[in-house]
């Protein structure tokens, strides 16, 4: 498992809700966790790993011995809280190195299962609700940059294009990289446990 970079195709399809979560997927969604921690990461969505599946996992502490702090989230529903947005930095585990400032509400309700399949509900503020957002986003095929303001994203346009170029050569040379074999593997994973 490994976590995906920018422009890779899976990180702008909408996820679709899963309809089970079997051995195999629980397992993988616990591999997230030390994968996360080695990227020095606080949230990984599903489709970070290249499953198309509506989950993703948090920890806004970022410490692994913080096991009270872990939070898996299924079939995530999100509503924001009314106050006004707050602007901090943000980086993403796709995007590696690249920070710039993103607008989010100071508050959101999450609502999901988790990975006993028990239905939670849970109200973050300030960090962890700008995480919960960012992570939710991923799910609707929707990266950080794509809400930068201007002046943001000509900040960190050279950074992207170096990205897409690396993507684009990774493609060029292996076959299992390419849209098709992309597209195959994501059609896969979707058939074996996705909500049709
Ligand atoms: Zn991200």
């Amino acid at each position: 498992m490994e976590v995906v970079k920018y422009p890779h195709p899976v990180l702008r399809m909408v996820c679709r809700p899963l309809r089970k979560v079997d051995a195999e997927l629980k397992a993988m969604i616990l591999e997230m966790f030390p994968l996360m921690y080695a990227s020095k990461g606080v949230g990984l969505a599903a489709n970070q790993v290249g499953l198309p599946y509506r989950f993703f996992i948090m920890n806004p502490t970022g410490d692994e011995n913080r096991k009270d702090q872990e939070y898996v989230f299924i079939n995530p529903e999100i509503t924001l809280g009314a106050g006004k947005p707050e602007e901090d930095d943000e980086g993403c585990l796709s995007f590696p190195k690249i920070y710039a400032a993103v607008k989010r509400a100071p508050k959101v309700t999450i609502t999901g299962f988790n990975l006993d399949g028990e239905p939670v509900k849970k109200v973050f503020k300030g960090f962890p609700a700008r995480i919960v957002q960012h992570e939710f986003d991923h799910l609707n095929g929707i990266s950080f940059v794509n809400r930068l303001s201007e002046q943001e994203a000509d900040y960190v346009e050279d950074d992207v294009d170096r990205l897409v170029r690396n993507f684009r050569k990774e493609q060029e040379t292996s076959e299992s990289m390419t849209n098709e074999a992309i597209q195959k593997q994501i059609d896969e994973l979707l058939a074996s446990r996705a909500v049709v």
